[in-house]
């Protein structure tokens, strides 16, 4: 009987794996032409300092699918990494990403700076840095206007390769910062040596931090930032009391559904376009434009 029902599970299993991978070819392939058929849209989230200003916004990829409606990052990004997709889809996001600040900056529509997130498969392309260069030249920005958002794993898979690379952005001008700090294998040697500026201290520590220990580990993590010169954001802040905890451990910035989801173009600029924001405080939260 247990054969029998083992026999019965395996079949199972394969049926739902072969349902499985077929879903995954079908969406690769839709994928694959996502980009031709403009299906690719970047969404805006802002970033700001304790004052309430805008220091920069995070472009964040969707796809609009035509059956699926609005697909998150994490149902796509993966099979792009997979498929090696993510080269001329990252391609894209910096493109657009460049090209929408310049339109900003054309209608004096004043965000300081874009943050585009990049795939170890991308960071890996060697015409990378000329091509960012030539995106930028192209578009007239200074390359103070990009950040280049890397993990700890994207960076430390090959570290002196990274430090290189970093070294040649980092000269162009285009600032550097490590998402989702802490959660990956951090040397603290190799970000003794980083080129970096910004550290991005994840979601699940600012969680955390209503607990005793979730308060220690973001104290240690703007403490270690700041002595190294960098400067902190803390992301996924959704609560005023989480803005309060991390206003009193120092953190510089923060970005987070208690300020702005990441928004489509329009309903960006809509926001934008309100000058004066009420912090959770009660204070005027303003910023010019
Ligand atoms: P990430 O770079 O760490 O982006 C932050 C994620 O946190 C975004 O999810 C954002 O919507 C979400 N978030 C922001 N504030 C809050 C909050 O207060 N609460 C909660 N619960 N979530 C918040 P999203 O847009 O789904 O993106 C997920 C991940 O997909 C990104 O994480 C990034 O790793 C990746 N990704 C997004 N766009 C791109 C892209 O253009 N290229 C690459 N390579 N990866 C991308
Ligand atoms: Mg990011
Ligand atoms: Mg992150
Ligand atoms: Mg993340």
């Amino acid at each position: 009987r247990a054969k029998a029902e083992g026999r019965s599970t395996f079949r199972f299993f394969t049926a739902q794996m072969q349902q499985r991978s077929a879903a995954r070819l079908k969406l690769e392939a839709e994928l694959r032409r996502a980009l031709d058929k403009r299906e690719l849209q970047l969404y805006y989230q802002p970033q700001c300092n304790m004052q309430g200003q805008l220091v920069g916004v995070e472009a964040l990829l969707r796809w609009m699918h035509p059956e699926l409606g609005v697909v998150a990052p994490v149902e796509f990004i993966p099979l792009a990494e997979e498929s090696g997709l993510i080269v001329p889809i990252g391609m894209w996001v910096l493109q657009e990403a460049i090209e929408q600040m310049r339109d900003w900056r054309e209608r004096g529509i004043r965000v300081p700076a874009v943050a585009v997130n990049l795939s170890a498969l991308q960071f890996r392309q060697p015409l990378l840095v000329e091509q960012i260069s030539r995106l930028l030249h192209e578009a007239a920005l200074p390359a103070e206007c990009l950040e280049l958002e890397l993990t700890e794993s994207v960076v430390l898979e090959d570290p002196d390769d990274a430090l290189g690379l970093m070294e040649r952005l980092h000269n162009l001008g285009v600032r550097l910062a490590i998402d989702d700090f802490g959660t990956g294998y951090s040397s603290l040697n190799y970000l003794r040596r980083f080129p970096v500026d910004r550290l991005k201290i994840d979601r699940s520590f600012v969680q955390d931090l209503e607990q005793g220990r979730g308060i220690a580990i973001v104290r240690a993590i703007v403490s270690l930032a700041h002595s190294l010169g960098f400067v902190t954001i803390a992301e996924g802040v959704e609560t005023p009391a989480q803005l309060a905890q991390l206003r009193r451990l120092r953190c510089d910035e923060v970005q987070g559904f208690l300020f702005a989801r990441p928004m489509a173009l329009l309903p960006f600029e809509a926001w934008l376009q309100r000058h004066h924001m009420v912090g959770p405080d009660g204070e005027s939260w303003s910023f010019e434009l």
